[in-house]
């Protein structure tokens, strides 16, 4: 039975909001200084706004030194030089600007599973006179940002193009979990008010519009309302306040129905990867969705790339520290194959170990066999909820702390493989007792 994965399966106990997540002031390049700035949006109704100056941090601090007017104010910062422009969402420290972008994202990651904090979005990827300040090789080399802005107001009066969706659909049809994000790039009052993105937020504060926009829950709009999203196994219905035109599009990028209307009702084919649906209203408003995933019991995919499943894993090894652990020690071990727990799943996908943990301390060894056709680089993708160590052919490759709750592709990095079988060996310490296990893949 297919079924789809979207995040809009809990619209309850929450309320739209309307922010925008792109905006520059004196502190950089802006013409205006912050408090105009966060005047000028809240005097438009804006529930969020995140001043993105250039390389510099805009933090809780700084924003308790301005009249906010109400408005949740999130940190943060555009990291701009060296390279491609990221967002640097919910930001609790600068990350050194590295030319390698893939590095940036991975330390943005890095700090986010310490402190909780931060997460990245690539910006305005059509921008420029080739269309590409960020290319799609560049997108889908990275891993580990969240999501990319496919609207950037800025862009209208510069060379390039504002929308960006075209990247976005080659990305969602190679399986990517990416979020579309629309923003202003204001550097002036002229830009304000251009794109948007309206989440459904439970709590209204930094971590409540964070957690919304992290999980998904939110449309991207320069104009049109989306006023419900409701899903009945494969059908979704779309209702707009002022949409003209509503398409649902899929893999990669096609059209799979469309009708004139406000409202549209689409049963979503089970051979697609995904469905998404943008609107058009009068002039040029538009709104987008986000992704309804198809998943396919037994296909075992998110959208093309599959988890791995085939796991050795050992007994939980009381007296370990994870500090001590080593593929030597490992080597030594009796390991069997991992079963998944039938009665009492997690997830798909979810490498469940409590059964070797069992609530008490110590390290679960797992080890799996990667098989590459040559010599090349790949992206390992992570979720754990215990402190781990990672080794690729006897090479650590990860040493990281845990958090809770395991979220797949929540830790990506970069790693070479070999041609022809490679040993991938994760230490998992069992947090007292607390850890359940990993998710795992990779992609090439
Ligand atoms: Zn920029
Ligand atoms: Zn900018």
């Amino acid at each position: 039975m297919p079924t789809l994965d979207h995040p809009y399966r809990d619209l309850t106990g929450g309320a739209w909001m309307r922010g925008n997540l792109h905006t520059h002031t004196t502190q950089s390049d802006g013409r205006c200084v912050p408090q105009q700035v966060i005047d000028d949006y809240a005097r438009r109704g804006y529930g969020f706004l995140m001043i993105s100056d250039h390389d510099i941090l805009t933090d809780a601090a700084k924003y308790a030194t301005w009249n906010t007017h109400g408005m949740v104010m999130i940190p943060g910062n555009e990291i701009s030089a060296n390279g491609p422009h990221l967002l640097h969402v919910d930001a609790d420290c600068l990350i050194d600007p590295a030319p390698s972008r893939s590095h940036v994202i991975n330390e943005i990651n890095a700090v986010a599973a310490q402190s909780g904090r931060g997460f990245a979005i690539v910006n305005h990827p059509d921008w420029q006179e080739k269309f590409d300040h960020c290319s799609i090789s560049e997108l889908r080399l990275w891993a580990g940002y969240i999501g990319m802005e496919i609207y950037n107001g800025v862009i209208t009066i510069l060379d390039g193009n504002p929308y960006a969706t075209n990247k976005w659909d080659m990305l969602l049809a190679g399986g990517r979990r990416v979020w579309g994000f629309a923003n202003d790039d204001s550097h002036a009052p002229a830009h304000v008010e251009l794109g948007w993105n309206t989440a459904y937020v439970k709590d209204r504060s930094v971590a409540g519009v964070v957690e919304a926009l992290k999980q998904g829950r939110f449309y991207a709009s320069t104009g049109v309302t989306i006023t419900s999203i409701t899903v009945d196994g494969m059908k979704v219905r779309i209702e707009t306040e002022n949409a003209r035109r509503i398409a649902a599009i899929r893999d990669i990028g096609r059209r799979h129905a469309q009708v004139d209307d406000r409202v549209m009702e689409v049963e979503v084919p089970r051979d697609a990867k995904y469905v998404r649906f943008q609107c058009w209203g009068d002039g040029e408003k538009m709104a987008w969705t986000q992704p309804f995933v198809v998943r396919i019991e037994g296909r075992n995919e998110v959208g093309g790339s599959r988890y791995i499943t085939q796991w050795q894993v050992t007994n939980l090894v009381e007296s370990l520290k994870l500090t001590e652990a080593s593929p030597k020690h490992f080597a030594g071990r009796q390991a069997q194959p991992w079963i998944p727990n039938k009665d009492n799943p997690v997830y798909a996908d979810f490498i469940d170990v409590r059964s070797m943990i069992r609530e008490q301390p110590g390290v679960v060894y797992l080890a799996t066999t990667i098989r590459s056709e040559a010599d090349r680089m790949g992206t390992l993708f992570f979720g754990y909820d215990g402190p781990v160590r990672i080794w690729l052919n006897d090479k650590e490759v990860f040493h990281g702390p845990g958090h809770n709750p395991a979220i797949a592709d929540s830790l990506a990095f970069h790693t070479d493989f070999r041609k022809g079988d490679n040993q991938l060996l994760v230490a998992l310490d069992s947090n007292f007792g607390k850890a359940w296990g990993i998710f795992c893949r990779v992609e090439w």
